[in-house]
């Protein structure tokens, strides 16, 4: 069982999240019986007083790069133990569904990282939405967290929809059997974000909703 070697690597990494889940709910169900979920803090927890859209794309990839040490370390568990394994994409399919293969909010939730806000991210106690998700698929029985099925935003709370450029939240609070359509436009967000491609090389960051946001955030208040 590489659950104990997994935790052990974890415990080297004290500030990361994670948690397993089994994915009977979802389709890649014949081919594994779990996922691991790892949510990294940003590199940079911002707040709307020093938010920028460079700030928050650094901290991005100051979680990437953490993200993919901490990978390649339970890889090295996985494929000393002989168990079948395959970290999806983060990429959404096309532009048209804008939907990865695997998705990690769902799995998030159902690990009992977090909920989906009313911003559509994953929302943790500790730091908010300000955290990079992936996953590994893992064909190996795990001890599983409890999911999270109800969105635990404040009823009045309306930061991240007031926030958004583009009005593209719906102010919906989350529940595990809503389409991700009732709680945000996502065509709105993403034609907002790609109209900086010419000018940024890449989509724009935009992570007003989440800087926004007030869970987690007497993390830098301490
Ligand atoms: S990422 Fe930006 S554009 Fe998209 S919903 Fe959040 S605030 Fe709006
Ligand atoms: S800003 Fe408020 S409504 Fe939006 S995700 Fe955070 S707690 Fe939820």
């Amino acid at each position: 069982m590489p659950e104990t070697e997994i935790r052990t690597v974890f415990s080297g990494y004290p500030d990361i999240i994670y948690g397993f889940t089994d994915i009977s709910y979802c389709s890649y169900r014949e081919s594994y019986r779990s996922a691991l979920v790892l949510a990294v803090p940003y590199g940079e927890q911002l707040t709307p007083d020093d938010y920028t859209e460079e700030r928050f794309e650094q901290g991005i990839q100051t979680a990437k790069g953490r993200l993919e040490t901490v990978v390649a370390e339970i890889e090295q568990v996985l494929q000393k133990h002989h168990v079948k394994y395959w970290i999806p994409p983060v990429a959404q399919e096309n532009e048209t569904e804008l939907r990865a293969l695997f998705s990690f909010k769902t799995a998030a939730a159902h690990a009992g990282i977090g909920w989906f806000g009313k911003n559509d991210v994953i929302i943790t106690e500790k730091y908010g939405p300000r955290v990079r998700l992936s996953a590994i698929l893992i064909d190996e029985v795990f001890t599983y967290g409890r999911p999270v099925t109800t969105g635990r935003c404040p009823d009045d709370c309306t930061k991240c929809v007031d926030i958004c450029p583009c009005k593209a939240l719906k102010n919906q609070q989350w529940s595990i059997e809503k389409d991700r359509s009732e709680i945000i436009d996502y065509q709105k967000c993403n034609r907002m974000r790609s109209a900086f491609i010419k000018k940024l090389g890449r989509k724009n960051a935009c992570g007003l909703c989440m800087a926004v946001c007030p869970f987690g955030r007497h993390e830098q208040e301490s």
